[in-house]
């Protein structure tokens, strides 16, 4: 393996703490030579060390392609400055939250380091624009921000500063490419950056309306996490990034912070590193709301300023709505993006919303952005109105947030499935868009499907309930996916890499065929949530295995191996890693370059069939067979046949 960026082979990373060592061990992981220094070399130690224990994990998981000890040996360690610095491409600075601390680094770093090298500072909330003025070059210098652990957390947002030139900006968002993670541009050096600045008013709200007497700490927990499926509560998440922190970051940005903030700060209960926060971890049972806690509670209130704030940051082109959905789905675990949320929700709503609450108590945060006036007033009201933060419409063209596909010439349509931060599950916007791209797509131009799952821990690991949480159960509609895939007049075939479970498993049921790889796990764990599968998983197991095996998956709610699935005929194969993308392609090549008209017909009898008696099956395949023998292609197979070469069909 070797990285393909141009201009960046040798990595310096400038700490070896929390952030430091895992930022080295991810770019060691992607194929780069990495320094990592420290000041002392204790603390060098510890980190590689820290590394060392990750790798082990991780390898131990199969979750490596290479071997632990391949990756440790791209790693080297420094303390000297210059030594670790001297010839890198790029170093990422991840020292201490202090700026004149960042500033000596930068400015020291410079007189190291090459003409061309890029210095890129993992700062969380530090300005980009003040570091870079150490330097002499600050159009080098960019704010690279991993998340928290950065081998786990895929995203990284690339910042500009006030000088950072375009080629600095776009070199570092292709090197967290090439290193396999998502990158985001905030292309203004604003507090907060992105993520951080949308997710201000989820921790900030509430705690303003438990300080005012208006709500009560579990209210709020119980209420954001079980009603509108954020991953945490505010105050869970306050606890677990630390109280104090919450507070310095507020005060250093020069806003007002929330008594009941301050109160647990001066006491020294500072969340879970304290033993005690907003829960007691040590002589309480932790965070202990239950869902129905949070009747009562205004989330409107507090997703109406989240949105808000996504507005002011699309609005003031620090970056696009897309941007903004993508950063707090990968950095924060947000279900769905502010941008899309509001546009479901109504911005008209959302905007009216902030207007009462600022006609209420008169404060600033209530302001409505002017950007967010701008969209209400030109009728961009969201997904009703066809336009809002994103464009709707019935159009072929439309955005998806949750999906990527590609057709190739050759007619093969791969969806990607892109919800990795969820392992892939089903939310109604995943469903929506598998069904617009499968509806819209020219059956003409696709010779076959493929489904895979992002990243490498699922293909789909079921629906998402959260997604589906405060929906009125009218609303909430999953057969249609289902159907839509089952009935694609195209053959289809799902790629299992990792869990496939619940409504994952109805997806690639709902497929023609299904390759896995060995360590795949299947199961309906529906059961175990008082529910039963809901998308076709009772049905089609009970036709496509024997009953008692059907009702074990079903009853159960256990995990099978892909080994009893291939057994069992859930599944096709059941592959190893290293041979899993041969097989696909030995399925793939089949199903394009075999004629098109008998492989919808096939499909078309085959899956009717089931559903009828024998003799009606019967008749359909011989009015199937009776019309194939009037096409090209059956002619094309004929000569090709007769010819001794390979037949291509056209589909006529
Ligand atoms: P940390 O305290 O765990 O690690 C910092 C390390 O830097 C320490 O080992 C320290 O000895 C070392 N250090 C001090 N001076 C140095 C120098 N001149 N050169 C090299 N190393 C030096 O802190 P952390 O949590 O890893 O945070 C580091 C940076 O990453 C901060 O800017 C922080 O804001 C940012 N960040 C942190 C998180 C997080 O959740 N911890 C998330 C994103 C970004």
């Amino acid at each position: 393996m070797s990285p393909d960026l141009e201009g960046i082979d040798r990595v310096a990373v400038l700490g070896a703490g929390n952030m430091g060592h895992g930022i080295t061990e991810v770019v060691a992981m992607a194929g780069y030579d990495v320094t990592m220094r420290d000041i002392e070399q204790d603390l060098v130690d510890d980190g590689y060390e820290s590394i060392e224990w990750s790798l082990e994990k991780l390898e131990e998981n199969d979750r490596l392609d290479e071997d632990a000890e391949t990756i440790l040996g791209r790693i080297s360690t420094a303390v000297d400055l210059e030594e670790a610095t001297h010839d890198a491409d790029l170093v990422i600075e991840a020292a201490p939250e202090r700026m004149d601390l960042k500033r000596e680094i930068f400015s020291e770093i410079e007189s190291y380091t090459h003409d061309e090298a890029i210095l890129a500072s993992n700062t969380s909330s530090l300005s980009i624009t003040e570091i870079a003025t150490a330097t002499e070059h600050p159009e080098r210098v960019c704010g690279m921000h991993f998340f928290n652990p950065p081998v786990k957390m895929d995203l990284v947002e690339i910042i500009y500063g006030a000088e950072t030139s375009d080629e600095t900006a776009e070199t570092a968002y292709e090197f967290v490419e090439a290193i396999d993670k998502t990158p985001i541009y905030v292309r203004k050096d604003v507090n907060g950056f992105v993520v951080n600045g949308v997710l201000f008013p989820f921790m900030i709200e509430p705690a303003w309306m438990v300080s005012n007497d208006e709500a009560t700490i579990r209210e709020a927990d119980a209420a954001m996490v079980h009603q509108r499926g954020y991953p945490m509560g505010p105050f869970e998440l306050a606890d677990l990034t630390g109280i104090d922190v919450n507070v310095h970051v507020r005060e250093e940005a020069g806003q007002p912070v929330p008594p009941i903030l301050k109160e647990k700060e001066e006491a020294g209960d500072l969340g879970k590193k304290t033993g005690k926060g907003f829960y007691d971890y040590e002589d309480g049972d932790g965070t202990d709301y239950e869902p129905e806690d949070g009747e009562g509670f205004d989330t409107f209130r507090v997703e109406a300023l989240i949105i808000n704030e996504a507005a002011r940051i699309v609005g003031e082109d620090v970056a696009t709505a897309d941007a903004v959905d993508t950063g707090m789905r990968l950095g924060t675990g947000f279900p769905e993006g502010p941008c899309r949320r509001g546009d479901k929700m109504g911005l008209d709503s959302v905007l009216e919303k902030l207007r009462d609450l600022h006609g209420e108590y008169g404060e600033e945060r209530y302001e409505p952005h002017p950007y967010l006036v701008e969209l209400v007033e030109a009728g961009k009201t969201g997904e009703d109105a066809g336009e809002g933060f994103y464009e709707y419409g019935d159009s072929s063209e439309r955005d998806y947030q949750t999906l990527n596909y590609s057709l190739s010439d050759a007619g093969l349509l791969e969806i990607e499935l892109d919800r990795p931060e969820r392992l892939n599950a089903l939310n109604q916007d995943l469903m929506d868009e598998i069904v617009h791209l499968l509806d819209h797509v020219d059956t003409d131009d696709v010779r076959a499907v493929t489904f895979e799952g992002a990243g490498d821990r699922a293909f789909c690991a079921g629906a998402d309930i959260t997604g589906f949480a405060g929906m009125d159960p009218a609303d909430v509609d999953v057969t249609p996916v289902f159907e839509t895939v089952a009935e694609f007049p195209r053959p289809t075939l799902a790629k299992i890499e990792g869990f496939c479970l619940g409504g994952g498993l109805e997806l690639a049921l709902a497929c023609d065929l299904r390759i896995a790889t060995e360590d795949s796990a299947f199961g309906f764990p529906e059961i175990d949530l008082g529910l039963i599968p809901g998308g076709g998983g009772t049905q089609r197991t009970m036709r496509m295995l024997t009953e008692a095996r059907a009702k074990e998956l079903v009853f159960r709610g256990e995990h099978i191996d892909a080994e009893r699935a291939e057994e069992w005929g859930l599944i096709n194969r059941a592959v190893s890693d290293e041979e899993f993308d041969d097989t696909v392609e030995e399925f793939v090549s089949d199903l394009v370059n075999g004629p098109p008209i008998a492989l919808r017909m096939a499909k078309e009898v085959m899956n009717e069939g089931a559903d009828e008696n024998i003799d009606a099956g019967l008749r359909m395949e011989s009015q199937a067979f009776g019309l194939l023998l009037t096409t090209d292609d059956m002619m094309e197979g004929a000569s090709a046949f007769m010819e001794d070469r390979d037949p291509e069909f056209e589909g006529n």
